[in-house]
């Protein structure tokens, strides 16, 4: 484990240098306040490191409080190693958002055990944010595809109206349905049908642009939210991504899989809200299905 020791003490700091590199520790060196504060905003900063409060430049408790306004979710741990010894101290240093505290002379084995307490909270803390991340990644994509679920893309679509509204750019929805899914089922089996549905999800996801996400909305029906400039180019996507499935065979073990799709397309105006946005788009999906399928329908035009 990496810890940083900030020391402007020469002798202090070979003394400790030499203790902890024996406890098996790496160590990262910092003579004043500010080469500690540098260190600590680097991107493979030490994730425990032990502040003398008086040092030149910057004092280890403003650089303790500028370490804690940095919004982080996986937080340093703060040792002070300082001369002064007073209760006021003490708690000014765990204010400015020290874990812990130690008045000089230490005592080797005291320091030993309190920078193992420290290791145990910065796992624990690792722990924590990593099982965090990855739920909210599950709470948010399709177990299946792997792109973002119904929640997830109706939340986004929400954000881009709120954008919409605010910056007067475009944005369009587009509600795609894949064509008899059911006979793909019929014919090759359910497992093939999850495949063609990963693999239909891929060719979308190449043919959209930058600001533009989809997200499995059910079954096989998928909602492409597309912000961005107004007029045609957005149109013009729709009409590559159906062109572009119809052209592109699926190929499973079961041999490859025609399949295409019908999608709907509506577009926001500047007063429609979500539920509205979707309504229209499936509006214009059923236009699509109605009309021979394998095509792009604009709620516009109906
Ligand atoms: P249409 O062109 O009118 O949309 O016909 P369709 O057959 O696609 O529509 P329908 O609603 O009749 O059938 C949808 C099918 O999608 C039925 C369902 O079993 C299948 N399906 C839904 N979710 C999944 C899934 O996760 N995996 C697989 N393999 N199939 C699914
Ligand atoms: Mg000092
Ligand atoms: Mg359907
Ligand atoms: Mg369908």
């Amino acid at each position: 484990m990496k810890i940083l020791i900030a020391e402007d003490d020469k002798t202090s700091r070979i003394m400790l240098e030499s203790v902890l590199k024996k406890w098996g520790f790496t160590l990262v060196l910092a003579c004043n306040g500010k080469e500690a504060w540098d260190i600590m905003q680097s991107k493979d900063a030490p994730k425990l490191a032990i502040l003398d409060w008086q040092m030149p430049e910057m004092n280890g408790i403003e650089v303790c409080q500028r370490i804690r306004e940095i919004g982080t979710s996986n937080p340093p741990y703060l040792i002070v190693l300082t001369s002064k010894d007073e209760k006021k101290d003490i708690v000014k240093a765990l204010e400015a958002g020290a874990n812990d505290f130690i008045s000089k002379p230490y005592d080797a084995q005291e320091l030993r055990a309190r920078i193992n307490v420290g290791k145990r909270m910065v796992k624990l803390q690792f722990n924590l944010s990593d099982a965090y991340k990855k739920l909210k990644y599950e709470a948010m994509h399709d177990l299946l595809t792997n792109i973002y679920n119904r929640r997830a893309i109706m939340e986004l679509l929400e954000k881009e109206i709120a954008r919409g509204k605010r910056e007067k750019t475009g944005l369009c929805v587009g509600l795609c349905d894949l064509d008899h899914f059911k006979k793909v089922n019929d014919t090759y089996g359910h497992q093939i049908g999850d495949e063609v549905l990963i693999a239909f999800t891929r060719l979308v996801t190449d043919k959209l642009r930058l600001n533009d996400h989809v997200g499995r909305i059910g079954g096989e029906e998928f909602l492409i939210v597309a912000s961005g400039s107004k007029g045609l180019k957005q149109d013009v996507m729709f009409e590559r991504i159906c062109e572009y499935v119809r052209s592109s065979e699926i190929s499973t073990e079961k041999g490859s899989v025609p399949i295409t799709v019908s999608i709907g397309v509506a577009r926001y105006t500047g007063v429609e809200n979500s539920d509205v946005l979707l309504a229209t788009a499936d509006t214009a999906l059923y236009h699509a299905k109605k009309t021979g399928r394998d095509s792009v329908v604009y709620a516009d035009n109906i």
